[in-house]
């Protein structure tokens, strides 16, 4: 029997596993979630959207078991909690516009005629879930799937085996009938087996790129419908006139935070000439606070990595761009807990360019590069030379100059004054190769149903 494992990064032992699902077995699971469809689209919206938020405020009550669970799998320290902040925001707001986006849109309502467009749910959708933010991005599509009457299967990361369950085990003791949100254990190829059968009606696969890549494939020419978030390599731009105070803060949190483990983390930052210097000096200053250790140390604002290999991605990016002339502004010493497996201190890098992988790939961990600018043409450029297209942040007062410049971005949100954030009113989505996804907002629950148009012309006596 195949199993799934999570190796602990605290310990690098296995800390949680569970058997893989047999094709067969995976195949019977999507055929009750297909059976019980139905009936549950048929229930009214506000019963389906009370139902989710049932299951939200579930899960709430294991914050006690979730947030060392989640230390434990993928190495986040205790003191920041679960990721209830943003997984009970994100749950309020698609509830809140759950009927509105979801209601038909009238073209004509006359004695002659009825025509209007109305949302009906895909079906049977799918989701694959990343090991990052585990309970976030899993509840960007689960939530409004299930509102919109969708039923919904889970299959989440090896390295946050237990999320899925949780989750699952959370919303069915609020109520969900079990075969309208299931977690199943897949391994690769039966996942790519299930995807190639057209099991589903539609996927949000959230992960890499090539993990992206890989999905598209076995759908190919089943003609399922894909929402793909995947990789970014997200810059961040100081003006002239920016605060620089606040600009390093959000920056560098943008940066580290989540031990720089976020999709849209900030990888590099162009800073004008005249702040380059004092930006570079404060942000080292920033980053060398950081307490590196065990995350369930109360004490502990920077856990391992959520896995030694991806610590060792981010090891050969920084020793590749420093044989190519990179400066490493963090002094070792001040992180003796680095191991060198997946304890990894922070950095910061000066002189680089874009000839090397570390400006160009994604990090994925706590380091960031720091290049000096002369004009927004030239931050414009060096921002849009990426295969991603995430999310930008521009610091400046000057609202108008930065929709300006965010009219040049190749990028799926631009931000000014701030990072780092997904918020639930807009709509979640990357160019290039960060996919093409849409979750969240009015547009997310489009993603998730289809459109049926109705064209009743009434016959008169
Ligand atoms: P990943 O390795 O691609 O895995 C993501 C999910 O896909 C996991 O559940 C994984 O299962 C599954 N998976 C990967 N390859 C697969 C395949 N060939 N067949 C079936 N399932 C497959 O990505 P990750 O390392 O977990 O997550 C980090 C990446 O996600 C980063 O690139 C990050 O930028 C991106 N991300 C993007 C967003 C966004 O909104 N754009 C948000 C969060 C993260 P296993 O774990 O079992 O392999």
């Amino acid at each position: 029997m195949t199993m799934i494992r999570c190796v602990s990064p605290v310990d690098g032992e296995v800390y949680a596993e569970r058997p893989a699902m047999p094709l067969e077995m995976a195949r019977q699971a999507v055929a009750h979630a297909r059976l019980a469809q139905k009936a549950w689209a048929r229930r009214p919206l506000d019963e389906r959207v009370k139902l989710v938020l049932a299951g939200v405020a579930r899960l709430n009550e294991m914050v006690d078991e979730v947030v060392p669970e989640l230390a434990w799998q993928m190495g986040r320290p205790v003191r920041y909690g679960g990721e209830f902040k943003g997984f009970n925001e994100r749950s309020n707001y698609v509830a809140s516009i759950a009927a509105d986006a979801l209601k038909p849109l009238v073209v004509e309502e006359s004695d002659r005629f009825e025509r209007r467009i109305a949302r009906e749910p895909h079906g049977v959708v799918f989701v694959i879930a990343p090991w990052n933010y585990p309970y976030m991005t899993a509840i960007n599509t689960v939530a409004p799937a299930l509102m919109a009457g969708n039923t919904v299967i889970l299959k989440h990361a090896s390295q946050t085996i237990l999320v899925g369950e949780r989750m699952v085990r959370a919303f069915i003791e609020a109520g969900v009938p079990a075969d309208v949100f299931q977690n199943l254990f897949l391994d690769h190829d039966t996942t790519a087996a299930l995807i190639a059968a057209k099991s589903f009606d539609f996927i949000n696969f959230t992960g890499s790129v090539e993990g992206g890549r890989s999905i598209e494939r076995a759908a190919a020419g089943t003609f399922t419908g894909l929402g793909l978030e995947l990789g970014g390599k997200d810059p961040g731009y100081v003006m002239e006139d920016a605060d620089l105070d606040a600009a390093v803060d959000t920056l560098m949190d943008g940066a580290t935070y989540n031990s720089g483990q976020c999709c849209c983390g900030i990888e590099r930052i162009y800073v004008h000439e005249s702040l380059y210097d004092a930006f570079v000096e404060k942000s080292v200053a920033w980053v060398s606070n950081y307490k590196l250790g065990n995350p369930l140390d109360p004490e502990t604002t920077l856990g391992p990595m959520a896995n030694k290999r991806f610590a060792a991605t981010v090891r050969n990016q920084v020793a590749d761009a420093i044989s190519k002339g990179a400066r490493a502004l963090i002094d070792p010493k001040l992180f003796p807990q680095d191991d060198g497996g997946a304890y990894l201190a922070p950095q910061v890098l000066v002189d680089v360019d874009h000839s090397m992988e570390f400006m160009r790939e994604e990090t994925f961990g706590p380091a960031v590069g720091i290049m000096k600018v002369k004009s927004d043409a030239e931050a414009i450029e060096l921002m849009n030379d990426s295969r991603y297209g995430l999310t930008t942040s521009l610091w400046t007062k000057d609202a108008e100059r930065a929709a300006r410049i965010g009219r040049d971005l190749e990028t799926g949100t631009v931000f000014m004054n701030r990072a780092d954030y997904l918020d639930p009113a807009l709509c979640w989505t990357g160019v290039k190769e960060t996919g093409r996804g849409g979750s969240l907002s009015v547009l997310g629950f489009h993603n998730l149903t289809r459109p049926k148009s109705y064209h009743l012309k009434k016959v008169t006596a």
